[in-house]
């Protein structure tokens, strides 16, 4: 339905901070990825859409939940809208005010419907509107929140795929794990020795970890997760003014986007493993670029 070759990545080489890092150092621009806005968020939803209109009805509805400001309450709405899909999103947190926050804009503009309860209430919530729509006979498609599915996981085995050439490291922002997973699934599965790299933007490590091992086969050698934790800046949305001149450096050498509360720490992080020497000189790192730039708009700088 949706073509997924139209949505292989740029990669190129970041050559001022490969030469002042000391490091090999490429990016990969998911942020581009040329449908809603880009993201990781576009790769998992495509997938997860995918996998339920096989063989089945087209979709007329598309159920979800996440956060206020969520890049993938975001991505289903603008998916919604094209497809001709009625969206329902289940939202927590306080309704964001329409003029300043970025996801929240084009979540409304494109005429999703949006339910704003507390977090007790998301999953009463999706199944009353389930019921409500299968009652009027229309095919329901419920998405996971944060795309957090096997399918969303199989997209990011499959992207690995993109690269030409295996690096010595993949980093990337990592949350729920869906991410993280889908990268360590797909260099296994091309017996590649890339070491990848999440860097949490809110659980810490037990907890991250024990995510992403929930969604990779049993047989897994675990001891080639590595999800660090060190850089969260007190948690999920949380920053600091260190962090806020750090993506402005990034920003002014390299041109390229990066958000507060996902790309911006997985870049910290990054920087951090070169210079105490955990990422050895000399290596070839790719950044995993995952999106996010309308989190930006929900900040107070
Ligand atoms: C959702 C999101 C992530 C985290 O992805 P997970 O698969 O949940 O780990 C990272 N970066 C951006 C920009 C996101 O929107």
């Amino acid at each position: 339905m949706i073509s997924t070759s139209i949505y292989a990545s740029p990669l190129y080489r970041l050559e001022k901070l490969s030469r002042r890092w000391g490091v090999d150092l490429w990016i990969k621009r998911d942020d581009l990825i040329p449908l809603w806005l880009g993201g990781n968020k576009v790769r998992k939803n495509v997938a997860i859409l995918d996998a339920a209109s096989k063989g089945g009805r087209k979709p007329e509805v598309l159920i979800t939940n996440g956060g206020a400001e969520s890049n993938h309450a975001r991505v289903v709405a603008l998916m919604g809208a094209q497809l001709g899909c009625e969206v329902h999103l289940v939202l927590h947190g306080d309704k964001p005010a329409l003029s300043t926050r970025g996801n929240s804009f084009f979540y409304r503009s494109a005429g999703a419907a949006t339910h704003y309860v507390d977090s007790e209430q998301i999953g009463p919530t999706i199944v009353r509107l389930e019921r409500a729509s299968l009652q009027d006979g229309r095919s329901v498609v419920v998405i996971p929140g944060g795309g957090h599915a096997v399918e969303g996981v199989e997209a990011y085995s499959n992207a690995v795929a993109e690269l030409p050439t295996a690096p010595d490291y993949i980093v990337h922002a990592s949350g729920t794990g869906g991410t993280q997973a889908g990268l360590l699934a797909g260099v296994e599965k091309l017996g590649w020795s890339t070491s990848v790299t999440g860097i949490s933007v809110a659980r810490a490590g037990q907890r991250g970890r024990e995510e992403i091992i929930k969604l990779l086969p049993c047989s897994f050698p675990l001891d080639k997760i590595h999800f660090r934790d060190g850089y969260r800046f007190g948690g999920y949305e949380r920053h600091s003014p260190e962090l806020v001149s750090f993506i402005q450096s990034v920003i002014r050498d390299e041109g390229i986007p990066l958000d507060l509360t996902y790309t911006g720490k997985a870049m910290f992080g990054l920087r951090d493993l070169v210079r105490s020497g955990e990422i050895p000189p000399g290596s070839m790192v790719v950044f995993w670029h995952t999106g996010g730039l309308l989190n930006l708009t929900s900040m107070n700088l």
